[in-house]
């Protein structure tokens, strides 16, 4: 029918600075005016597209040219399952963007603006002017790096201060570089660094790290990289010419409230990420702390056809693998959906545990 033909028409991924969706769109859409294929983040819209391609339901992904996670890794991935040897993120990105084009994904460059939830079929709004209808949505947005929120951070971001090593780490060639931060992100950050810079100090807000013992083993192995315990970057100075360098950092050891002075050419962030949803504010979607509510061992939100996987809704587990298999249930729970309203019910919905 013509509503089936609809309704399977596209199913479509749109991503936005870090930030990622899907939804099933109606088959009258505009094209939109770029066309390119985008690595995604952690892989879960990859993997919900996959199996959505399989499911008839021909998938689109709508992504901006940068961004992911995996993609941004410049160290060894080893803990994907399936590959005895380490492997590099952005391979494996290729690797997923080219099963998902194989059964038939479309890749598609736009950033989402805005989004209405609250009328059907859901409107999607891109910069590009195009406007996508969609009866399902598949939100995989992601997370964003956080920051400081140091007013000097603010003044040096993209002049030495940056939150992606593999992106800027070149610049720092033979120059002495700081990375904030005690987790997995700010100890590969580190060690990637290595690569590049002569030296590299860890500034970590306690005397311990939450990173995987793999990682500090290598961390406190590694001779070009120092620690500096319990202590908090309270000020990063630099020059203010143009372009604006940075020069060091004032220091605050949190145990004994000692000041000091590091001198340093560069400073990475690597203090989390917060999931991005900023651009749902008001869309009547459930949120707690930031985060997309979904139901238990669900995908589903609270809004009927609307669904979340990966880091936008995961607090616990942010890691690939569980973000791939969170874009599998939502494709599955999308084809589930659809298949309901197509013989005339009413789906199942309700997300209370
Ligand atoms: P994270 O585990 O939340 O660690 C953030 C680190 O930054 C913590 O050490 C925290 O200190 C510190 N921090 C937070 N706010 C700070 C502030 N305002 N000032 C100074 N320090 C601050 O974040 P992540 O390292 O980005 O990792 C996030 C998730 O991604 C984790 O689940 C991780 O396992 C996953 N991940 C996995 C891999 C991998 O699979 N190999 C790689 C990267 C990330 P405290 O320790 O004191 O809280």
């Amino acid at each position: 029918s013509d509503k089936r033909a609809l309704l399977k028409g596209a199913f479509r991924g749109l991503r936005e600075g870090g930030e990622l969706y899907f939804s099933d769109v109606y088959a009258s859409r505009r094209m939109p005016e770029h066309l390119v294929a985008d690595p995604v983040l952690y892989g879960e819209s990859l993997s919900a597209a996959l199996y959505a391609a399989r499911a008839g339901l021909k998938p689109v992904i709508v992504a901006p040219v940068l961004g992911g996670q995996l993609l941004a890794k410049g160290v060894d991935v080893e803990n994907y399952p399936g590959f005895a040897e380490a492997i590099q993120g952005p391979w494996l990105m290729d690797q997923m963007k080219a099963q998902a084009e194989n059964v038939g994904t479309e890749m598609v460059f736009d950033h989402v603006a805005s989004v209405d939830l609250e009328n059907r079929p859901f409107t999607l709004s891109c910069e590009s002017g195009t406007q996508w209808t969609c009866d399902t949505l598949v939100i995989c947005t992601g997370a964003q790096a956080k920051w400081l929120g140091l007013d000097s951070e603010d003044e040096f971001r993209g002049f030495g201060v940056s939150a992606c090593a593999t992106c800027d780490g070149f610049f720092f060639r033979d120059r002495e570089v700081a990375v904030v931060g005690g987790g997995n992100t700010a100890v590969e950050e580190a060690l990637y660094l290595t690569n590049h810079a002569s030296k590299v100090t860890l500034i970590h807000r306690r005397d311990s790290l939450r990173c995987e013992k793999i990682l500090e083993d290598r961390l406190l192995q590694n001779p070009k990289i120092e620690t500096i315990w319990d202590s908090e970057v309270q000020t990063i100075n630099g020059t203010s010419g143009f372009p604006k360098e940075v020069t060091g950092l004032t220091l605050r050891n949190r145990k004994t409230d000692a000041v000091s002075e590091l001198k340093i050419d560069g400073l990475f962030v690597a203090i989390g990420h917060a999931p991005a949803t900023g651009i749902f504010n008001g869309t009547g979607l459930e949120m707690d702390g930031g985060y997309l509510v979904t139901a238990p061992d669900s995908t589903k939100t609270n809004i009927p056809g609307v669904f979340a996987a990966g880091d936008v809704t995961d607090h616990s587990y942010r890691q690939a693998v569980t973000a791939a298999g969170m874009g599998c249930m939502a494709a599955l729970e999308v084809e589930k959906y659809l298949a309901a309203l197509d013989v005339g019910e009413t789906p199942d919905w309700k997300i209370a545990a």
